[in-house]
C-alpha cells in the first residue's frame, strides 16, 4: 500500500492511498492533482473520503465523481454531496481491502469525522482533516474547546505508530507557537530542526505519528504542568484541561 500527499492550493495535502491498481483519496479540494496522479500511476479511483464540509476539502469531489467510478463517503452531519454515503462515528468503510473506522472529531466543524485504518505489514493510518495538525489543531469555527479536547483525547488513544495524515502543511508555524508554550521540551526542539530541514528541501513534514504528537503537540499536552503554566500566563483563569485548551487556541489565534 502506498501513501502519497498530493499538494493542492498553497498548503493543502490531498492524501492518495493506492495498491498499484486501486486508489482512494481524502479531502480532494481540487480534482486536477488527483486526476494527474491517477493517470501517472495508472490507478482506478475507488473511494473519495471527506472529513468535513470546507471547500478546500470538497470542491474537487463533483469532478472526480464524474470522471471516475469512485464512491463518496463523508460526515452525515454536515456535507451534502449527491450520492454520498453518510457516515457516523463507529461505522466502517471497506475500501482497497482495508477496513477504515469512522471517528467523530467535532471541534473545527461540528460534524467533522476522521478515518482510522489498520494496514497489513505497515503502521496504521489516520486521516484527520483539519482536527489534528502536527504540533497544532484546527481553529474552532463551529465547535467548542471541550469538543476539540475530547476529539484530540480520542485520537491520542490510537497506537503510537499511527501515521497522522493531516490536511495542511502548517507544521513549521505550529512549531513556532509550540516552542513558545514549551521552550524546554527537548523533543519539540529536535523535531523543529528536523522539520526545518525537510521544508528547506521542499519535502512534506507529514505524516507525523501519534507518539510524536503526544510528545510535542501542546493541544495534546493539556495535562502537562509546563503547558498549564504557559496557558495561565496567557489567561489567568485557565484551570482545567478544557480551559487550558481554550487559552492555547486563543493565544495561537493571535500569535
Ligand atoms: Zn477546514
Ligand atoms: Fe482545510
Amino acid at each position: 500500500m502506498k501513501l502519497i500527499p498530493l499538494p493542492a492550493f498553497s498548503d493543502n495535502y490531498i492524501w492518495l492511498l493506492h495498491d498499484d491498481q486501486h486508489a482512494l483519496v481524502v479531502d480532494p479540494g481540487d480534482a486536477k492533482p488527483v486526476l494527474a496522479a491517477l493517470q501517472r500511476f495508472n490507478l482506478q479511483l475507488q473511494a473519495i473520503l471527506v472529513t468535513h464540509h470546507h471547500p478546500d476539502h470538497t470542491a474537487g469531489v463533483a469532478a472526480l465523481q464524474q470522471a471516475t467510478p469512485a464512491q463518496v463517503f463523508g460526515p452525515a452531519l454536515e456535507v451534502t454531496i449527491p450520492a454520498m454515503t453518510r457516515l457516523h462515528g463507529g461505522q466502517t468503510v471497506q475500501c482497497l481491502g482495508l477496513s477504515l473506522e469512522v471517528i467523530d472529531v467535532p471541534g473545527h466543524t461540528s460534524g467533522h469525522i476522521a478515518f482510522y485504518g489498520v494496514v497489513p505489514d505497515q503502521a496504521p493510518l489516520l486521516f484527520c482533516g483539519d482536527t489534528l495538525f502536527s504540533a497544532g489543531c484546527g481553529r474552532l469555527f463551529e465547535g467548542t474547546p471541550g469538543q476539540m479536547l475530547t476529539s484530540l483525547q480520542r485520537l491520542a488513544t490510537l497506537p503510537d505508530s499511527t501515521r497522522v495524515c493531516c490536511a495542511h502543511e502548517y507544521t513549521l508555524s505550529n512549531l513556532k507557537f509550540a516552542c513558545a508554550v514549551e521552550p524546554g521540551n527537548a523533543e519539540l526542539l529536535a523535531y523543529q530542526d528536523k522539520v526545518q530541514a525537510l521544508r528547506a528541501a521542499e519535502k512534506p513534514s507529514l505524516p507525523s505519528s501519534i507518539a510524536l504528537e503526544r510528545q510535542i503537540n501542546p493541544f495534546m499536552r493539556t495535562r502537562e504542568a509546563t503547558v498549564i503554566a504557559a496557558a495561565k500566563g496567557f489567561d489567568a483563569s485557565a484551570h482545567d484541561e478544557t480551559s487550558v485548551l481554550a487559552a492555547l487556541r486563543q493565544w495561537k489565534n493571535q500569535f
